[in-house]
């Protein structure tokens, strides 16, 4: 499609050409109407093919000019230079790398200017070197003359081939015809009436009318017809020759009436690309403030209030309306002060520890603009409300202060929530505290009677008080049986009572070697282990084993208890491995204990209750296994005393693992 364009553009550009140097006044030896501005057109078209139009162009331009009755040598010159000047264009305004360059900033401005100057002084020099060759006319006079009408040609038409910053009409369809028919009447009239050749002013304010109110093709379009008038009236005879002495030179005729084309466009074009941009920035200004808006107006549960300098409220977003009560011009130029009772402003200032004025209150709080803080705000009906606030200064471009935002959320019900828990939190505490002091003083209270009532239960067993019947001593081993399982249950509640009273065994503690510990933990469970027909198979001893820092006896409390549970639920046949692993590569300095059992398992979504005080899997639960559920409470708070850790594995029927991990005694 755009080859097509390139095409027809050509075409016109031969025709127009070739009329140009035909029309040309009589003697004019360069600087005829020659369409340029066209012609690079013919290449900003093609894009990337450009190159491909330049032979096809020069080829056009040579055969125009000739046609239309220049001197064979005096038309390669003329394509030569227009195709040299072509390029140049046409390079300068590709260098930023866009095929089809843009009139968008000044940027864009400052290339198109250079471009038409770099591009009409081309076409000046190779005029005046191929008119000093060729001998056919004036080298400076004709130099001068193409450099100029080259020069309005790419400065009046480039503009509709550089995509420029479109923006539509201001002005209303009535004030667009006046402006036109001003300028088509105003323009022939300076050629017209040629004896008063300041009427060529009168067009100047014409066209900035144009480009203020127009928009930009029309702007550029206004341009594009003046510097057409003008052509015309040359061609006729008429214009600018009024103003010369008699005699002047033709080519002098065409730098004067290009220089009036010239100045036209110089103050057309940039005049539209400012009041295009302008408009744009004002157009983008306006869609954000009303973004703004809207957002401020959206936020609802935020209260956002803005004060100009000084401090008088500007802006009370209907979220503030809502939080506070009051409607928005009933506030709108009042000082915020009314909003915060005496003892807020008071207790804030002695929290920020500056004077109790509420300025100085203020000035603290925007010192502190990232942190948002608590502040207590009086509602229109005399309630006061907490609100985490922000205060923020607003600063303008030059870096003035021009007011102040706050923007804060109701937190009052939140607060007393979070209040009411951390009071219940500390309430639960205490009871809990009271509760453990109880366990452990009904504790203590019941080890002396039930372990005397233990001793004599032995020794009635073993007849010290008189020989018993079968079945008295039936009956006096299952009271011992339960008391053992009571006193036990009371040993187990003085043990927990007294761990969070203990100090610390690790640090203070004696070296421990663990497969002492294991030994003797299992001499106390193995005629359990008989009894319940399960095997227990104790860690071989090679050397003597490693060594961990902590109380003894609660060590071997942790063995008895895990070797115990494992026995305790594992059916008879089944056995009891435990283990002593220490990793050699273990550079943390750190020994397992494994306990593994082949037993009944626990269900894998009770295993994180398993260390809970008084819980027991639901596969004992209703069995007549005995137990308190105290045990592994027991074990987890001494393993963790001893800086180690204690995890769990098991399958419900197949088995249960424990593995404690404890630090390594330091090496002495
Ligand atoms: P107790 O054994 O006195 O009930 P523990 O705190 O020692 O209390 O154990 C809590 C519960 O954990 C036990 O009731 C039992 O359900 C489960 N449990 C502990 N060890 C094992 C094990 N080796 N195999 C299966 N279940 C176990």
């Amino acid at each position: 499609m755009r080859h097509w364009w390139s095409a027809g553009l050509l075409v016109v550009v031969g025709l127009v050409g070739w009329c140009a140097v035909l029309t040309a006044p009589e003697g004019l030896r360069g600087g005829d109407l020659w369409p340029v501005g066209v012609a690079s057109g013919v290449l900003l078209l093609a894009g990337r093919r450009a190159w491909a139009w330049l032979p096809p162009l020069a080829v056009v331009a040579f055969l125009g000019t000739w046609a239309g009755g220049r001197p064979v040598e005096a038309a390669a010159g003329s394509a030569l230079g227009i195709a040299a000047e072509v390029t140049v264009v046409w390079l300068v305004l590709t260098a930023s790398g866009r095929e089809r360059p843009r009139l968008h900033s000044f940027a864009d401005l400052d290339r198109y200017a250079t471009a038409s100057v770099l591009g009409a002084a081309t076409a000046a020099l190779v005029a005046l070197a191929t008119t000093a060759a060729t001998g056919y006319g004036d080298p400076p006079l004709v130099a001068l003359a193409v450099g100029a009408t080259h020069l309005s040609s790419l400065l009046v038409v480039l503009p509709f081939f550089l995509s420029p910053v479109v923006e539509p009409p201001g002005a209303e369809r009535r004030e667009q015809v006046v402006a036109w028919l001003a300028v088509l009447l105003v323009s022939p009239m300076v050629f017209v009436v040629d004896e008063v050749p300041a009427l060529g002013f009168l067009v100047m304010p014409l066209l900035v009318w144009g480009a203020l109110r127009l928009g930009t093709w029309q702007a550029l379009a206004q341009v594009l017809v003046v510097a057409g008038i003008s052509c015309v009236f040359y061609t006729l005879g008429r214009g600018p020759a009024a103003w010369l002495p008699p005699g002047a030179s033709p080519e002098v005729l065409a730098v004067l009436l290009q220089l009036y084309v010239v100045g036209c466009a110089l103050v057309v074009i940039p005049l539209v690309l400012m009041v295009s941009l302008r408009r744009t920035s004002d157009r983008e200004a306006a869609s954000e403030r009303d973004k703004l808006a809207s957002v401020v107006d959206a936020a609802r549960g935020v209260a956002i209030i803005g004060t100009d300098d000084g401090g008088r409220i500007t802006l009370f977003n209907p979220g503030a309306e809502r939080l506070l009560g009051y409607r928005s011009e009933t506030v709108l130029g009042r000082t915020g002060r009314f909003l915060h009772s005496e003892e807020a402003i008071r207790a804030k200032a002695a929290e920020l520890g500056v004077p109790a004025e509420y300025e100085a209150v203020l000035s603290a709080l925007v010192d502190r603009a990232h942190d948002r803080t608590l502040l207590a705000y009086r509602r229109s009906d005399g309630e006061e409300r907490v609100h985490l606030t922000t205060l923020a200064e607003i600063v303008d471009d030059r870096g003035r202060v021009s007011g102040w935002v706050s923007t804060s959320e109701d937190v009052t019900e939140q607060l007393e929530t979070q209040r009411s828990t951390e009071r219940a939190l500390t309430r639960m505490k205490e009871v809990d505290a009271l509760k453990d002091s109880f366990i452990s003083t009904v504790s203590h209270e019941l080890r002396t009677p039930v372990t005397s009532i233990v001793g004599y239960l032995e020794m009635l067993g073993d007849g010290q008080f008189g020989e018993l019947s079968r079945n008295q001593r039936g009956a006096v081993a299952r009271v011992e049986a339960n008391s053992g399982r009571l006193l036990a249950l009371v040993d187990d509640l003085l043990t927990l009572a007294r761990m969070n009273d203990a100090p610390d065994p690790v640090g203070s503690g004696e070296p421990v070697p663990l497969l002492e510990v294991v030994r003797s933990g299992c001499a106390v469970v193995a005629p359990q282990a008989d009894q319940a027909g399960v095997t227990l198979r104790q860690p071989g001893s090679r050397g003597p084993g490693p060594v961990v820092s902590g109380d003894r006896q609660a060590l071997e409390g942790v063995v008895i208890n895990l070797v115990g549970n494992a026995v305790k639920f594992t059916p008879s046949g089944g056995e009891v491995i435990i283990e002593i692993e220490q990793d050699e590569a273990d550079d943390a300095g750190a020994v397992r204990l494994c306990v593994r059992d082949t037993g009944i398992g626990i269900p894998a979504e009770e295993l994180e209750l398993l260390f809970t005080r008084f819980f027991r899997s639901s596969t004992v639960r209703d069995t007549s296994i005995p137990g308190s559920g105290l045990g592994l409470a027991i074990v987890q708070g001494v393993v963790q005393r001893h800086a180690g850790t204690i995890e769990v594995e098991s399958e419900v029927g197949v088995g249960t693992t424990f593995v404690v991990t404890l630090p390594l005694a330091p090496a002495r």
